[in-house]
Order: C-alpha cells, then sequence, then structure tokens
C-alpha cells in the first residue's frame, strides 16, 4: 500500500516537473509526447546501424585525418556498435559528456541492448565493464559517462557489472592530441583487477573513435589473466 502510495505520488511530482520544464529532445530541442524519452521519434529514427564492413575494409576518421586502422590491430576480439556516429549521435555524446544528462546514459545503454540481437558474438561475454576515467576528470565532471553506460547496459542486457579497471596516471584529454600522440598517451595507463581472471569482458564506452583507450583497457584485462575481450560503444565513428 505505502509503496502504491510513493509511487503514485513519484508519479505525480514527475508529472508536475515536467508541466513547470517540459521535457525536450536531446539532440533537437523539440518537446517530447509520450511515450517519447530522451529523444524524439524523429532524431530516433536518424540513428543507424553502423555500416556492417566497417571494421578491415574501411576508414576511421579522425579530424581531418584518415587512418587505416585494421581490427588487427587491436587486442580485443571484436568491436560493435549500436548506432553510426552521425549527427545526431554526436549531439548525444556531446550533451551527456558535457552538459551532464546523465539519462542519456541510461538512453544509450537502452540502446545497446536492443542492438543486441544483431550481434550474437557477444552471447559468450557475461562480465560488463567501462573505460575508466581518472579520479582528477571524474571529480571535475561529477561522473564517468562510460561507468554509467556499462552499469546500465548490464541492467537492460541480463549481463553482470564490475569495476574491474583503473588509470595508474593521469592522461592528457584526448581531445587535444593528434592520431600518434594519443596512441601513446594512454599506453600502459591502465591496470585491472584480478576478478577479471578467466572471463569473458566486454568493455564499454559512448564512442569508438581511434579505439586506443578501449585496447589499453583490453591489454589490462588480459594482462590480469581474462579470457577475451571484446569492446561495445553506444556509437561508432566511421570513414
Ligand atoms: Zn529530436
Amino acid at each position: 500500500m505505502a509503496n502504491t502510495f510513493l509511487a503514485q505520488s513519484k508519479d505525480f511530482l514527475t508529472a508536475a516537473v515536467e508541466l513547470v520544464f517540459p521535457a525536450v529532445c536531446h539532440s533537437c530541442g523539440t518537446r517530447l509526447n509520450y511515450p517519447e524519452k530522451q529523444v524524439c521519434m524523429g532524431c530516433e529514427a536518424e540513428l543507424l546501424p553502423p555500416s556492417e564492413d566497417s571494421f578491415g575494409k574501411s576508414l576511421v576518421h579522425q579530424g581531418d585525418n584518415s587512418l587505416p586502422y585494421q581490427e588487427e590491430d587491436f587486442s580485443f576480439s571484436f568491436a560493435r556498435a549500436a548506432v553510426a556516429y552521425d549527427q545526431v549521435a554526436k549531439t548525444l555524446v556531446h550533451r551527456l559528456k558535457y552538459d551532464a544528462y546523465q539519462a542519456l546514459a541510461d538512453y544509450f545503454a537502452l540502446k545497446m541492448a536492443e542492438a543486441l540481437e544483431n550481434y550474437p558474438e557477444f552471447e559468450d561475454y557475461e562480465l560488463v565493464t567501462a573505460v575508466p576515467l581518472h579520479r582528477v576528470r571524474k571529480r571535475e565532471r561529477g561522473f564517468n559517462q562510460s561507468e554509467l553506460i556499462a552499469r546500465s547496459f548490464a541492467k537492460y542486457s541480463g549481463k553482470s557489472y564490475a569495476e574491474l579497471i583503473s588509470r595508474k596516471r593521469y592522461t592528457r584529454s584526448q581531445t587535444e592530441l593528434d592520431f600518434h600522440q594519443r596512441r601513446k598517451n594512454v599506453s600502459g595507463a591502465f591496470s585491472a583487477k584480478s576478478a577479471a581472471q578467466g572471463r569473458n569482458i566486454i568493455v564499454i564506452d559512448d564512442v569508438f573513435t581511434t579505439g586506443h583507450t578501449i585496447n589499453e583497457s583490453t591489454l589490462a584485462l588480459l594482462e590480469a589473466g581474462a579470457k577475451s575481450v571484446a569492446a561495445y560503444t553506444f556509437s561508432r565513428a566511421i570513414g
């Protein structure tokens, strides 16, 4: 009884808050209608799956540079993403990181869980973890977006979440660096817990660009004895 009352009060409160601050699409800013959440249907329709043959045959674009990047260069078994890094995805990822719309992390996780049906290769991967954010940057931003996505994704996909990777030292913000600097910047930056031992692990991040950070996470997990590591991101930048 008390729970029902509480739930009703909460619903009422949510409705009242939405009346004063109507929910808007995080991509285009139009007012959301029921049952839309976080993103309007129009923008959601523009979130397309990444092209299937993107790895190995295509290029990963990084700013003005087109870089040939093959899956063989990485230590994870494979990398998949729920959507391509187009304009809507770009806007959403940016808003999650810099405007702290944490509800978007949950939205990304839901999209990723839904897209799992296209990726049966994840079936044997039962443990989910996140690319870590250094504690200095976590303090500045207040949250690690990858961790929020990973926790929600574990919940939606019925897998378990564990915090396994930590940063050994502070790395400069990746956005200030070029391709080669990025690679050097994250090299050997991570360590992983022994709980990784013998497990098939999915490393979660919001967006796959050069793959360096996820690859370093992978190396740390493998060093800690992980059986296999796969990468899964909400979005992937593809040429
Ligand atoms: Zn929209």
